[in-house]
C-alpha cells in the first residue's frame, strides 16, 4: 500500500506542476473564426485564396514539418504578415533562433494574435491565430527569451515575409 501510494505521488506531482505551468488561464477565442465580417469566408473561398499546404495550416490547424520553411532562416529586417489576410503579425526584431525548426518570435505585434487552449497532443497547449481572419498560426510557450519569456512557434506556411 505504501509503495503504491509513493509511486502514485511520484507520478502525479511532476505531472500536476507541468500542467500548471502550461495551463495558464488565457483568453479563449474560437480559432478559424474571423473577428472581422469581411474575413468570414467559406471553405471554398479560402481554398481558392490559399495553397493546399497553407489551407491545411491556417484553416485546419495543421503543423508543417520542422525545418521545412525558408522563413526559419530568414534574417533580413522586415515584417511577417498573416498569409491568410495580410495582417502584420511579427517584426523581424522580435525573431530568434529557437532551434526548433519553426520560425520563432518572442513577441507579436500588439493586438495581432488571439489565443485559445487546444488539446491536440492531450497536454494542453496555447494555440494562437490571426486576430483578423482567425487563421491558425502556431502555439505559444512560456520558455522564450527575455524580456517577454514567450516563444511564439509559428508555421512558416502561415506567414508572408515583407522585407523592409
Ligand atoms: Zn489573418
Amino acid at each position: 500500500m505504501n509503495q503504491f501510494l509513493s509511486r502514485r505521488t511520484f507520478i502525479l506531482i511532476p505531472t500536476m506542476s507541468i500542467l500548471k505551468i502550461i495551463f495558464k488561464p488565457m483568453q479563449v477565442f474560437a480559432s478559424s473564426l474571423a473577428s472581422k465580417e469581411e474575413w468570414n469566408l467559406s471553405k471554398d473561398e479560402w481554398k481558392s485564396r490559399l495553397s493546399q499546404e497553407s489551407y491545411y495550416i491556417l484553416r485546419e490547424e495543421g503543423t508543417e514539418r520542422a525545418f521545412s520553411s525558408q522563413l526559419n532562416k530568414e534574417k533580413r529586417k522586415g515584417v511577417f504578415h498573416c498569409a491568410g489576410c495580410d495582417l502584420p503579425l511579427f517584426l523581424s526584431d522580435n525573431k530568434f533562433d529557437s532551434g526548433t525548426g519553426w520560425p520563432s518570435f518572442w513577441d507579436s505585434i500588439q493586438g495581432s494574435v488571439a489565443t485559445k487552449v487546444d488539446f491536440k497532443l492531450i497536454v494542453p497547449r496555447t494555440e494562437y491565430h490571426c486576430s483578423r481572419c482567425g487563421g491558425h498560426q502556431g502555439h505559444v510557450f512560456n520558455d522564450g527569451p527575455l524580456p517577454t519569456g514567450k516563444r511564439y512557434c509559428n508555421n512558416g506556411l502561415a506567414l508572408r515575409f515583407v522585407p523592409d
